[in-house]
């Protein structure tokens, strides 16, 4: 159910590739999740990256 949510497509950088791949993101940050991350899958690596969705950057939780 998704019909209160505008989703938005994004352009981010891959971390493990470098490759730029489109995704979609909720329109609005919720404050109900952690930090604002949104996880997707990426299309090319085949792995989860976590997006601030305030800022559209690619997190890596293995940097702090
Ligand atoms: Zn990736």
């Amino acid at each position: 159910m998704a019909d209160r949510r505008a989703w938005r497509p994004i352009i981010f950088s891959c971390p493990t590739t470098g490759d730029r791949v489109q995704a979609l993101l909720p329109g609005e940050a919720s404050e109900s999740l952690a930090d604002n991350l949104y996880s997707i899958s990426c299309a090319a690596c085949d792995g989860i990256h976590f997006i601030n969705l305030r800022t559209d950057a690619v997190v890596d939780p293995k940097r702090s």
